[in-house]
């Protein structure tokens, strides 16, 4: 079978992808192995809400309508809302259908399915960017007395056994964990590494209405000085609740969290901390003041000053003078470990020649480093809102831009 554009991957990237392309006539496919917004179905645990705002929800063509604009939905009601959003675009998504291979081919690309083999000059690759989870080698060193599982295993506490947690890795997903677990009743330790720390409002606004309106979110990929180290930035530690309640790290000891620094290995048994705990606080500290100057000067500048509370800074992340730098996983001290260590995509199936040493697809921009080859839905592809919901918004119509210039350079391509 034949068609313009084969986009993998049917979550609000490959959708978005999709609405664009039909406003420009590009014929095209949506192959999905599961069911539309499927990793928002699956791979969530139970009680997550959005970490961005409802109306943040956009998509080409769409918007959040619900009556809780400044709410977080729930995963299932994120699910719902890119269901939606799928049949009133008609996107003409293939579900249950996984793509087994892509291959250079013919004029263009070979997408070999579990259905069948299509042929097309053009792919995107919306495959998703947090798939699998990331969890450090030593990993196989944890004793078998103790339990383990990812945050993409994680579901609720009910999970785990009654004992004391370590959740290791204090970006937004560990943070959240961490504060559920101890919620529960639970001692919990949490090893912190780099992160980036951020409260959920600011002068009466949620951060991310600030970090949009100051142009934070929009900022450009060609505009940062060094874009391999963006796109690893970690997520920023927020997480949605009706109370809009902050998850930094003070957040967590007032809940009776206990921090130590970043897992560094396990030797013999012992977990090994780094110091650097103190250095890692006072860094995220320093970064989430320059974040707050950035958008005081942006209010200022706007006028706001009068309409809004006067600018605060909040106080310095409080951490122990000498945390502890080891831990026998032995003593029975730590039942089960959660993995919150980040995630990474699954391009596995791919056969073209783009993947880097860390297995990424090289790529300008979502433009991949092969003739008709795209990506979408990866932190930082174009702006720093790339990997967001609203993100895929102006991301689609960027990459699809790319995709069409392509096609016009190349006419006998179209279908
Ligand atoms: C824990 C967590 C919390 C997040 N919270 C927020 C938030 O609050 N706000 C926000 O804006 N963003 C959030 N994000 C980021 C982002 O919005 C989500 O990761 C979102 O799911 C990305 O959408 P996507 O379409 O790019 O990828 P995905 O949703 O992962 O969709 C990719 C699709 O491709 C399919 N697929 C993969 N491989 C194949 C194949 N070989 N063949 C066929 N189909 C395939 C998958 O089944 C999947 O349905 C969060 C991410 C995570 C991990």
């Amino acid at each position: 079978m034949r068609t313009t554009t084969v986009v993998v991957g049917g979550g609000q990237s490959g959708l978005a992808v999709s609405a664009c392309l039909s406003v420009r006539s590009i014929d095209h496919v949506v192959f999905e192995r599961n069911e539309v917004a499927s990793s928002w179905r699956r791979e969530r645990w139970d009680s997550l809400r959005l970490l961005t705002p409802n109306w943040q929800c956009r998509l080409p063509g769409h918007g959040y309508q619900g009556g809780d604009p400044d709410g977080y939905m729930g995963a299932l009601e994120v699910a719902d809302f890119i269901d939606e959003y799928a049949k009133l675009i008609g996107a003409p998504v293939l579900s249950g259908t996984t793509v087994e291979a892509v291959r250079p081919g013919g004029d263009g690309y070979v997408v070999q399915t579990d259905q069948g083999e299509w042929h097309c000059p053009t792919v995107v690759l919306a495959s998703g960017a947090f798939g699998l989870p990331k969890v450090p080698a030593f990993a196989s060193a944890v004793p078998s007395g103790v339990a383990t599982l990812t945050a993409m295993d994680y579901r609720n506490p009910d999970q785990l056994g009654e004992g004391g947690v370590m959740v290791v890795g204090a970006s937004a997903t560990g943070v959240q964990i961490a504060a559920e677990l101890r919620r529960s009743g639970r001692d919990v330790l949490l090893a912190v590494g780099e992160h980036v720390r951020g409260p959920r409002m600011y002068r009466g606004r949620d951060i991310h209405w600030w970090m949009e309106a100051a142009g934070v979110l929009d900022e450009r990929y060609d505009e940062v000085d060094d874009i391999v180290r963006a796109r690893r930035v970690p997520s920023m530690q927020l997480g949605g609740s009706d109370d809009r309640a902050t998850f930094d790290l003070n957040a967590l000891t007032g809940l009776g969290v206990k921090l130590v620094g970043r897992l560094a290995g396990i030797n013999d048994g012992r977990a090994q901390f780094s110091g650097s705990l103190r250095n890692k606080c006072e860094l995220a500290d320093l970064k989430l003041g320059r974040l707050l100057d950035t958008i005081d000067e942006w209010a200022a500048a706007e006028g706001l000053d009068g309409s809004v509370p006067p600018p605060h800074r909040f106080e310095p992340t409080v951490v122990d003078a000498s945390p502890r730098l080891q831990l026998d996983l032995r003593s029975g001290e730590v039942e089960t470990i959660v993995w919150a260590t980040g995630y990474r995509p699954d391009y596995s199936w791919l056969e073209v020649d783009v993947l880097d040493a860390k297995g990424m697809v090289r790529h300008d921009g979502g433009v991949a480093d092969a003739p008709g080859l795209y990506l979408i839905g990866t932190p930082f592809l174009r702006r720093r809102k790339s990997s967001f919901i609203d993100g895929a918004r102006v991301a689609a119509e960027d990459v699809v831009g790319e995709l069409s210039s392509y096609l016009d350079r190349r006419p006998s391509a179209r279908d």
